[in-house]
């Protein structure tokens, strides 16, 4: 099954060339979509355009779930060990090919190469916990009340699931999605983001290398996401949606589901608070906020977006802050010495420029960066802004770059009020030296992950979900594998 429709990767110090897909896949070919019409892929370090792929219709998209309704009865029927063998070889093969799929990473979303390559490890781990998983999904017996009958249970593959990914984790995002969906034994097509298509179309790829079968992955790009995919809902064979991006689109997406009463699993947006009260270790709050502000470029929707620093240690942790982020380099994401990438596109700049400019307007002071480079692509640099007034914007939305906004707080309670006045609930950040300090604010906190003197919590083997509207249900560990099954009840007479 070859692609004739390549991206050459160029070749590096430490890799020869490659050759990505840029057509559809659907079943077992990669194909033009049936109009024939290209997306482009830009390259947001330069602006320029990289390469384009493949633009499906709605048809193509009833097509895909054809090639996954064949798939399905005999990947559902294939023993679980063998799908969590094909899985594992998933894993080795991403892990022995990050380095190119690194670089193509950061190529077409912009990000820092040492993000890329620590995005690349954390989707293949995807690939190993769901091998791991795919042979313990175990069932439950029990005798019912009155003694007269069992009751068994069996978790089933839900069906065909359509998984929309964001361009923030292009490789992370499918692969969370796509390993427990295949774990648990349904065949699935995956849309991504139309920003960072060349890494699906890699991963997919290597993914028929490792010996999954044709139609049990299925790869289709669009620059018309709302059509095609209210159109494959609506042909009523799709039954989970697994879609990660914004709320706006989450929302309507749930409305879209509606009408055919697809199961919906929603990793939305958020608002990271980052609370560090007077008796935390600065130098690691200081090390938390670097990597919860400053990875991925504040691309994540675990982002840290607002600072809340207890009074004794504001003007401690601001000034070491703004040292920190001062000394990161900006620049392309290819380039070795770059921390901080571009963003993924003009709208993006623009968005925090006047997120910015609202802040300062209602007198926020700016103590780093403050202003977009004039140069090729889509840069922002590192940016501290401190007493920031509680009414603005910045507050309220997701900034999606890297902009740190510190306020200061006198009490706990405050704080935790602060925290949770927001529509949003994924992760929340606390620095404290008591962990029974800790452990009481995180219960308080309205936020389905919480970071307790740390800076980062995503890991395959736990939990990751959002509670409010930041999301419904839960991706990794073994809560993960059940979002794409359905219990089945037998009542057995005894
Ligand atoms: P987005 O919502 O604009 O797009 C996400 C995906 O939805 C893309 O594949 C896009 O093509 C598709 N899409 C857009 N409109 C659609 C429509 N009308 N119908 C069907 N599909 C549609 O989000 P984005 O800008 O790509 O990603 C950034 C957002 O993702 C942020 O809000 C971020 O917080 C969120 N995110 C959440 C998580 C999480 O785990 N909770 C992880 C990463 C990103």
């Amino acid at each position: 099954m070859k692609a004739t429709n390549n991206y050459l990767l160029p070749a590096s110090s430490a890799e020869p060339g490659r050759a990505i897909p840029t057509d559809l896949l659907i079943g077992d070919r990669w194909r033009a979509g049936a109009e024939g019409q290209r997306i482009e892929v830009i390259n947001p370090s330069t602006g320029e355009a990289l390469a384009s792929v493949a633009d499906a219709t709605a048809g193509d998209g009833i097509e895909s779930i054809e090639a996954a309704s064949r798939a399905a009865s005999a990947w559902a029927a294939t023993p679980p060990r063998k799908r969590a063998e094909l899985l594992r070889s998933c894993f080795e093969r991403m892990v022995a090919n990050s380095e190119w799929l690194a670089q193509l990473i950061s190529l077409e979303n912009g990000k820092a190469l040492a993000d890329a390559k620590g995005e690349v490890l954390y989707a293949a781990e995807f690939f190993r916990w769901y091998a791991e998983e795919a042979v313990r999904l175990e069932g439950e017996i029990s005798t019912a009340p009155g003694g007269a009958n069992r009751i068994v249970v069996m978790y089933q593959p839900i069906g065909i699931s359509l998984l929309i990914t964001p361009w923030n984790f292009p490789a992370a995002m499918a692969t969370r999605k796509i390993a427990p969906a295949l774990a648990a034994g349904c065949t699935c097509i995956l849309k991504p983001a139309e920003e960072t298509p060349l890494t699906a179309y890699a991963v997919a790829q290597i993914m028929l290398e490792a010996g999954i079968p044709p139609g049990v992955v299925n790869v289709i790009t669009t620059s018309q996401p709302a059509a095609v995919v209210k159109a494959m809902l609506h042909e009523g064979r799709i039954r989970k949606l697994s879609f990660t991006g914004s709320t706006e689109v989450g929302r309507l997406l749930l409305r879209e589901a509606a009408d055919t009463v697809v199961n919906c699993s929603m990793e939305l947006g958020g608002n990271a608070p980052f609370l560090v009260l007077d008796d935390a270790n600065i130098a690691d709050a200081i090390a938390g906020a670097m990597i919860a502000k400053m990875r991925n470029g504040g691309e994540a929707c675990t982002a840290a977006n607002r600072f809340y620093i207890q009074r004794g240690v504001y003007e401690e942790f601001t000034k070491q802050l703004v040292a920190k982020m001062g000394a990161v380099k900006l620049g392309d994401g290819c380039s070795t010495e770059t921390g901080c990438g571009a963003l993924i596109n003009q709208a993006a700049v623009a968005k925090i420029e006047s997120l910015v400019a609202d802040a300062v307007r209602r007198g926020a002071r700016v103590l780093l960066g403050g202003a977009a480079p004039s140069r090729p692509g889509f840069f922002y640099p590192p940016t501290v802004l401190s007493d920031v007034a509680r009414d603005s914007e910045i507050l309220k939305q997701e900034i999606f770059g890297p902009v740190a906004v510190l306020l200061p707080f006198d009490s706990i309670d405050e704080a935790i009020a602060l925290a949770n006045d927001t529509e949003y609930g994924l992760v929340a950040y606390i620095y404290t030296g008591d962990l029974k300090t800790g452990l009481r604010v995180a219960e308080r906190l309205e936020s389905g992950m919480i970071a307790l003197n740390r800076g980062l919590v995503s890991d395959a083997a736990a939990p990751f979900g959002g509670v409010k509207q930041s999301g419904l249900g839960r991706e990794g560990s073994h809560h993960g594998i059940r979002e794409f099954t359905e219990a089945k009840y037998i009542a057995v007479d005894w």
